[in-house]
This record gives C-alpha cells, structure tokens and sequence, in this order.
C-alpha cells in the first residue's frame, strides 16, 4: 500500500511553519469532519489521512524523522477508528470548533493525569524504597458514587438538547454543533444534587498511596500510577498519576548514569610504593589494591560495583580516583628522611624519560 507525502495530503509546502500546518489541518478537518458527512466513507478516509499527516508533521522530532526517512522512519499506522482522533487533537478541535467533536454519542471521558513530584534519597534510588505518600486530590464522591445525583434520586434527559449533548448553533456559514451549556454534554441533568459534593460527583481528600520505587532509578523518571489521577466526569475512567522523581546528590559518590564516580586520597609513599585501601561501596567494603607508582587522577574499576540497571539485569561499575595528597607540614623525621630521598633520587636535576617534554617532542 503506497501513502501519500503528508505536505501533500496537507497541501502545504516542504518548508510550512507550524502554524501553516494548523491552518491547513484546520481547513481539511472542517471539510471533512465525520459530523458534517455522515455515512460518506471517503471523508472519513480523507479525515483520517489528513489526521495522520498532522500527527507527525506538527510533532517536530518526527517530522524531522519524517523529512530524513519519509514513512519508514515514523512507522505510523495511522488512525483505525474517527475516536482515536478525537482523543489525540481533543483540545484542537475545541480551537477549531468550539467542542471537542467527538460526535454526539456522548462518549465516556477521562479524568486528568496529576503530577506528584517526590524527592528520594541516594541509596533509595539504587536500591528502590517503598513510600508511603498523603495526596489530597479529587476522589470520587462515595456517597452519589460520582453522578453528582442524591442518592434516590435520578438524572432526567436535558431539556435543553434532548439528550444530545449538543446543540446547533449557526456561526459565520456553518450550522455548527456546540457542547450543550445546560448538561455540560452529557445529555442529563441531575434532579436533586448529592449534597455532600454539591452535584460535582467528586470530592477533594486526603488519600495515602503507596509508591513503588524500582532500584536503579535517576532524577526525571516518571512512574505511573494507573488509575490514581483525577476521576472522569460523570462516572468516566480516572486518569493517571505520575510520580516524577528527584533524587538527591550523595556526599560520598558522583553518579554518572549507571556507574559511581568516587574519589580515594592517598599519601605519596603509599602512591610510590602501592598499598591496599578500604572503599566504602554501596554494597558495604571492598580492599582496592592500589599498584605501585599510582598517579593522582588514575582510576581503578570495581565491576559490578556501580548502579543496578533499571530493567532488573546487571550493575554499572565504580571507579575509584586516586588523589595523591602530598603533606603540606613535615616532622623533623620526615623532612629528614625525604631529604634523604631528593639526595638519593638526585630530584634536583631529575629528567625522567616518561616526563612532560618527553612525551611533548618523542611523541611516542
Ligand atoms: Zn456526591
Ligand atoms: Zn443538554
């Protein structure tokens, strides 16, 4: 099956801005709209491939995806069912009709998705935490289960659209159809309101919850929580809650993605001569053998040592950085004893092979 070029179903040139591209949608949907060509199977085709088009032409990454490989490199389906574009661009066609056009069959909506941003600390990132959570947030109302009706009592028809949900109103050419004010689309209105949410259905509470954090997880990682948003109107589906985390800095490790970053001082006799020393890991401590001739900056790898991975399989690494320190104040011993050391080692006109201007004119 060969598809067209989206500039092309859209009618607009390779290089439209985004806003051309909104006209030109705008101007098809309106032509094409399911509402104003009932039953006419080639609109709704034309409709759905112009929905397609827009989906990734207004979407920058894949348009430029789309500029580069054309259909291969957005892979779209494109749209199976009228509904499904509704609940992509409902807000756009809000803009460009005044409803969300989901036609009049009064579908069942969402409730909003929410957004709880929890800060966590180092080690329950890479280990995972369970947290108990209190979020005051809608809730459905128990006592009307969420019609907003008084218990006994019943939703009758709207009088004003008959149960439509929406009304004709002429603007500018077209006889359009708008969301009906009186029931809010819904096609009922409530008798007597449930008197402890006031005909609202949902009530604002306190709720514990509690969240699930996966071992290896970074600052920026959302979870969700399916069915903890705020609930649909009228008995509609909750949306969901997103936990987004925020993992604090560890005083000990720099944390480079998977892999630790942790710095070791070292004393100069210790770097020449090499020594073991004790590193505090995540998992308690391990003896890191330092080798003889050790430079400030030189890492030693501990494999396995790092982050888990979030999907449950291995662990990055750690890298241990070696400071040498070299002391600042001297015994009488000690200054003695390096003196000694400078004598021996002839330091005044040392020139080793592997130094500095060595390396700048052999370039080996
Ligand atoms: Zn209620
Ligand atoms: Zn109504």
């Amino acid at each position: 099956m060969s598809k067209r070029d989206y500039y092309e179903v859209l009618s607009v040139a390779k290089d439209a801005n985004p806003a051309d591209i909104k006209a030109a949608y705008r101007k098809l949907a309106m032509k094409y709209h399911p509402d104003r060509n009932p039953d006419d199977k080639s609109a709704e085709d034309k409709f759905k491939e112009g929905s397609e088009a827009y989906e990734v032409l207004s979407d920058s990454e894949k348009r430029a995806r789309y500029d580069r490989f054309g259909h291969q490199g957005v892979g779209n389906q494109g749209f199976q069912d009228v509904n499904d574009i509704f609940s992509s661009f409902g807000s756009i066609f809000e803009d460009f009709f005044g409803f969300s056009g989901g036609g009049s069959s009064g579908r069942v909506r969402r409730g909003a998705d929410l957004r709880y941003d929890m800060a966590v600390e180092f080690d329950e990132a890479v280990f995972g935490v369970e947290r108990v959570v209190e979020l005051e947030r809608p809730v459905r109302c128990d006592t009307c289960t969420g019609s907003g009706a008084k218990p006994g009592s019943g939703r009758t028809v709207c009088r004003t659209c008959g149960g439509q949900g929406q009304v004709n109103r002429a603007q500018g050419f077209f006889a359009i159809r708008t969301t009906c004010h009186s029931c809010g689309g819904e096609g009922t209105t409530i008798d007597k309101p449930c008197e402890d949410c006031r005909g609202q259905g949902r009530l604002n509470k306190k709720r514990k919850l509690t969240v699930k954090v996966p071992a290896g997880v970074d600052s920026g990682v959302r979870l969700r929580l399916t069915g903890e948003g705020e609930p649909g109107p009228a008995g509609g589906p909750s949306g969901d809650l997103y936990v987004v985390l925020h993992v604090k800095e560890s005083d000990r490790f720099v944390r480079d993605g998977l892999d630790l970053i942790v710095e070791q001082p070292i004393g100069i006799a210790q770097a020449s001569l090499g020594c073991t020393v004790k590193i505090k890991t995540l998992d308690g401590e391990a003896d890191v053998e330092v080798p003889s001739g050790t430079q400030s900056g030189d890492r030693i790898t501990l494999a396995g040592s790092g982050v888990p991975h979030l999907k449950g399989v291995g662990r990055g690494d750690m890298h241990v950085e070696m400071r040498v320190v070299v002391p600042k104040k001297l015994t009488k011993e000690q200054r003695e004893l390096l003196q000694k050391y400078a004598e021996i080692s002839k330091e005044d006109t040392m020139s080793l092979p592997g130094g500095f201007f060595h390396r700048m004119f052999s370039q080996e």
